[in-house]
């Protein structure tokens, strides 16, 4: 088979980068990219033959491990009655019947194709419900590649944001206010300046795309005042977390409610879905319902909701607690011996997500997410790839485990991070 270096070759001429996807490229930490040619439980193979364990997990979604029998069952049942039909299918209602029964705060939920269309669609429903423009998001925490998220914090004031690539008109993210992750006195601030035109907060009510941080105690809840107090709407965005955290997402942890949710690519079990969703008074302002248009051809694809469906019956039967037990313990002695090494480290976890940040004090927002050493992660993780474990490439993202890693796996991995000398 052709291996991984020279597919890559080709792909760059073919494919900007190489990629559809910019991290997978490997930029940040100095390699090439592997080549997957299968994955099954909890491992992977490269083109190459290699093996990897893998704790990607196609960034979140393949919590059941990869292949799992009854996902591939429903999507081979579904792929002989036809890929798409681009009229209603009984998938979609029982996706949505689960996803509603799962998620306490989800009273009705609207497919569609990705996260990124998710978070865009839950924000044009906030906008529309409220009638007002502006969003307050954090910084550090990733909504998707729409252009008003694509915001970055402008130099002196917290909340004036300017575009974060070439591309995103200033007048597009002339509406997005920033705040620091964890910091509720900088969002009250924002609110007595700009309250009667703010939408909606969006937020990852566990970030997991600055590297894995923790909403500090009373922030969601100090969230969900202030939207009270100012007729804004809370939107959590559980792309990643979402029946992770826990079978009902992240609200039921911490005992707060969202407005509106959106959920990604685990509902579909690997396949491209999202979803948002929430209290039915909302969501029927949604066309053809309501007057707020959103719309897509292979929205409710009946393939992806077949998955979609055996996901989640699946995770309802799954032992969570155990799982993040057995996940806290491996990433707790993935520290200390990153630590006998030399390294100091700190360690961010919940339930089966977690942290190793190359950096010796609290991880608590993005601004010391970041001084964290990216040089050392790269070379961690170059390491790591050749002892056969897969690593996100980039020292800003989350470690997955799934209900398929095994206690062999995870001795496998800490025998190749105790050989890790940097
Ligand atoms: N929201 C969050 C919290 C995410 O982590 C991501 C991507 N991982 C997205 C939205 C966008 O999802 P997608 O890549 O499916 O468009």
């Amino acid at each position: 088979m052709t291996s991984s270096s020279e597919l890559f070759k080709q792909a760059q001429k073919l494919l900007p980068g190489g990629v559809n996807s910019p991290v997978r490229a490997c930029k940040s930490v100095g390699c090439d990219p592997l080549f997957i040619e299968k994955a099954d439980g909890s491992r992977m193979w490269s083109v190459d033959g290699q093996e990897l364990i893998d704790y990607v997990m196609s960034w979140g979604p393949m919590m059941l491990g990869h292949g799992y029998q009854a996902i591939k069952d429903a999507a081979h049942g579904a792929v002989d009655m036809g890929a798409s039909y681009g009229a209603p299918c009984p998938g979609e209602v029982a996706l949505a019947e689960e996803i509603i029964k799962m998620v306490p705060s989800i009273e009705m939920v609207r497919m569609v194709n990705s996260g990124t269309e998710a978070t865009m669609s839950a924000l044009r429903l906030a906008r529309g419900v409220t009638g007002r423009d502006k969003v307050l998001k954090f910084d550090g925490c990733y909504h998707g590649h729409s252009d008003c998220f694509l915001a970055s914090a402008g130099s002196g004031l917290a909340t004036f944001s300017i575009p974060g690539t070439p591309g995103v008109p200033e007048g597009t993210v002339k509406d997005t206010l920033l705040a620091p992750y964890n910091d509720l006195e900088a969002v009250k601030a924002v609110f007595e300046k700009e309250g009667k035109n703010i939408a909606a907060i969006i937020v990852e009510p566990v970030a997991g795309n600055m590297g894995l941080v923790l909403p500090a105690e009373g922030f969601l809840q100090g969230l969900r005042d202030l939207c009270d107090e100012h007729g804004a709407l809370l939107i959590f965005d559980e792309v990643i977390t979402g029946f992770r955290v826990t079978a009902g997402g992240v609200g039921p942890r911490f005992g707060v409610e969202a407005d509106l949710t959106t959920l990604g690519k685990i509902i579909g079990g690997g396949f491209p879905v999202g979803c948002y969703g929430g209290k039915k008074k909302y969501m029927n302002r949604i066309s053809p319902c309501g007057d707020v248009y959103q719309a897509g051809t292979l929205s409710g694809n009946p393939v992806a909701m077949a998955a979609g469906v055996a996901t989640l019956r699946a995770l309802q039967q799954q032992d969570y607690d155990a799982l993040e037990a057995r996940t806290l313990k491996l990433a707790q002695d993935m520290k200390a011996a990153l630590e006998a090494n030399g390294f100091k480290m700190t360690l961010n976890h919940i339930a089966s997500i977690f942290t190793l940040f190359f950096n010796g004090s609290d991880v608590t927002d993005f601004e010391s997410a970041k001084k964290g050493d990216a040089e050392i992660y790269s070379s961690f993780y170059r390491h790591m790839r050749e002892k056969g474990v897969n690593l996100a490439p980039s020292s800003f993202e989350c470690t997955f485990t799934s209900f398929a890693h095994s206690e062999e796996d995870y001795e496998a991995t800490l025998e190749a991070v105790r050989s890790f000398k940097g």
